[in-house]
């Protein structure tokens, strides 16, 4: 990408934050909901009015002409799976993507929800996908690099056989969705580029069970996996600080939910 990165200052990253923070509120509301039986655009529709009744709009739609607030993409869908008739069944798993824009500042941030009864391995794929995330954060420090991070998400995810996605990124998230640098889950350390306090990054490991390799469905959106096996997908929101990522948004309001429903398993 040949944009120049839109540093942030801290006013503007505290909004962000504010933006951030509602997408959790909004998954939150998903946490409630996501059962065996509703369809992923019921769950579209509720996020929507959740997010506008908040004073905010959605971040996706529209963009790219994206039909929907929410991408939710279930099982072998990696991610920008678009809502639908389709009913969630006991053992799915799916992956909400929710973008939010308040103040001029977006915030993106996504969880892979269990539906019922979720098959272990699957779970623990899961789980996984939740520690590269973290251990990409880890490494989201001023003077690292875009491959440091890489490096972290595709070492802990290759060390338990999984497939890494090449094709689709992370990304700064400021005043548009999708700002430099791209921030790849795999890659070498000392490599890609610099991170500067001011910068916020979607860091969203997208980890697959099986084989690394995805391919596009016809509808023009919904990335699947090319083996048929699920795959898994996390982001967070960070502002790249001096010794230590700042984690701008939360996934401790959909926990609440979960554990309120006894769907909590540490
Ligand atoms: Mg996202
Ligand atoms: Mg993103």
């Amino acid at each position: 990408m040949g944009r120049t990165v839109d540093l942030l200052g801290d006013d503007d990253i505290a909004l962000l934050k504010e933006s951030s923070l509602l997408v959790g509120r909004t998954l939150a509301e998903v946490a409630r909901r996501i059962a065996p039986g509703i369809t992923t655009g019921e769950l579209d529709r509720m996020a929507e009015e959740f997010i506008r009744d908040n004073g905010a709009v959605p971040g996706f739609k529209g963009l790219y002409g994206c039909p929907s607030t929410l991408l939710i993409s279930v099982n072998d869908q990696v991610v920008h799976g678009l809502p639908g008739d389709r009913p969630l069944r006991d053992g799915d798993v799916a992956s909400v993507d929710c973008g939010v824009l308040m103040n001029g500042l977006y915030g993106d941030s996504a969880y892979t929800f269990m539906v019922g009864e979720v098959a272990a391995p699957v779970k623990q794929l899961l789980r996984v996908t939740q520690e590269c995330l973290a251990l990409g954060i880890e490494q989201a420090v001023e003077n690292n690099r875009t491959g440091d991070i890489g490096h972290a998400i595709q070492q802990h995810a290759e060390k338990h056989g999984f497939g890494v996605v090449r094709e689709l990124v992370g990304h700064g998230v400021g005043r548009k969705l999708h700002e430099p640098p791209e921030v790849p889950n795999y890659g070498r350390r000392g490599h890609g580029a610099k991170l500067r306090t001011g910068m916020v990054l979607a860091i969203e490991p997208m980890i697959n069970i099986g084989t690394k390799e995805v391919k596009q469905l016809g509808d023009g959106w919904t990335i699947v996996t090319r083996d048929g096996r699920p795959s898994a997908h996390f982001e967070h929101n960070v502002a790249v600080r001096a010794g230590q990522a700042e984690v701008l948004s939360t996934f401790s309001y959909i926990e609440d939910v979960l554990k309120a429903k006894g769907e909590w398993y540490d």
